[in-house]
């Protein structure tokens, strides 16, 4: 039987909402769960964490994270899995993740009690709604934020964690078109870049929106100093198969570390592939674009897991097209650490935290 644990308020709610949800209609991160976890820091402390009905909380409008952005996010998912338990996906990488942001930004840490034991009980509260349907699962938003109520540019002394969850649909979104950005940067050495910071989000739709009004899909982001060097794919990672290697840009302090590319390396070195963490020059993938080496490129990241990309802009009218084969690497990969998430093969790396 499930215990709560003392330390922990848990107030379930009357009229679950779950009955009115269209799951075949879901637009992405609109329909939220029956209950959210919320817990304040003040006083030097965190405070209890409580779970209780998803609803508004009310915010004063000098709230400090509106005027300075102090604020970092997670985005992770639940799967169901195929004997009916439900498993969240290496969710101890994303509570790391989250401290590196918030010690980055002056945050206080979010202790494991509150992020891992608080994530578990919240989805075994609404664990009915982690969909059953293939493709499908419960995307997770744990986040943290400055919430003193005063208008100096100074650190927040007080700040408040939370998750919400949202079921989604399977992620069709077609291979993309990016293009390769040699005007924007989204982050700078010193910078803020490899945290989920999210000003790094603000910062980045005007030149994706730029791109689009261009015909494209995403951008191919570049280092700050030059753009010669390829860095991320919007907000996914970036990975090229070049021949029979898979080739990544080394992790730096611009680069946000995913918890899928980390995964794929894995997986990619199961399978026998070569791999290369490195410096890639855009004018190498513009080679191997042209020369027919370049086999597959893509991007990683939780909410497509694999977001195949069919065209490379190098500039407006230097527009190269990438195979998207079928049955290539980022497919294969795909479907295995789908097979994973869903239990349908083993988790020979311990990645999945079942819940019940
Ligand atoms: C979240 C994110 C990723 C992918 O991280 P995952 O842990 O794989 O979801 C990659 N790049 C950026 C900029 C991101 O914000």
């Amino acid at each position: 039987m499930q215990q709560n644990k003392p330390e922990m308020k848990i107030t379930r709610t009357e009229k679950s909402t779950l009955s009115h949800v269209d799951f075949d209609n879901l637009t992405f991160g609109k329909t939220f769960t029956d209950h959210m976890l919320i817990c304040t820091y003040k006083n030097g402390a965190w405070q209890e964490p409580e779970i209780k009905p998803y609803q508004k909380v009310e915010m004063p409008l000098s709230l400090h994270a509106l005027h300075y952005g102090q604020a970092a996010f997670e985005g992770m998912k639940a799967y169901k899995q195929i004997d009916g338990n439900v498993a969240l996906f290496r969710p101890e990488e994303n509570w790391k993740r989250l401290n590196r942001s918030a010690v980055r930004l002056l945050m206080p840490e979010v202790p494991k009690e509150v992020f891992i034991d608080g994530l578990v009980e919240l989805i075994k509260l609404d664990q009915n709604w982690v969909p059953s349907k293939p493709d499908m699962s419960l995307y997770i938003r744990p986040f943290i934020f400055s919430s003193s109520d005063f208008i100096a540019a100074r650190p927040s002394e007080e700040y408040t964690f939370a998750i919400i969850c949202s079921p989604v649909s399977a992620y069709y979104s077609g291979a993309v078109k990016v293009k390769v950005e040699r005007e924007f940067s989204r982050s700078a050495h010193g910078g803020i870049g490899f945290t989920k910071a999210a000003g790094n989000y603000g910062g980045a739709f005007y030149p994706t929106e730029k791109a689009k009004q261009q015909g494209f899909t995403q951008i191919l982001w570049t280092d700050p100093k030059n753009h010669e060097f390829i860095e991320e794919s919007g907000t996914m990672n970036v990975m090229f198969i070049i021949d029979n290697t898979m080739v990544t840009p080394a992790l730096s302090d611009r680069i946000l570390a995913g918890i899928t590319r980390a995964s794929i390396l894995s997986l990619g070195k199961e399978m026998g592939m070569e791999i290369q963490e490195r410096s890639v020059s855009v004018s190498e993938i513009e080679e191997a674009a042209k020369n027919g080496s370049l086999k597959e490129a893509f991007g990683m990241g939780t909410a497509a897991v694999v977001s195949m990309i069919s065209h490379i802009g190098f500039d407006t009218d230097n527009v190269v097209e990438i195979p998207v084969p079928e049955k290539g690497i980022g497919a294969q990969i795909k479907k295995r650490l789908n097979a994973i998430r869903t239990g349908e093969s083993p988790d020979v790396n311990g990645w999945m935290l079942k819940i019940n």
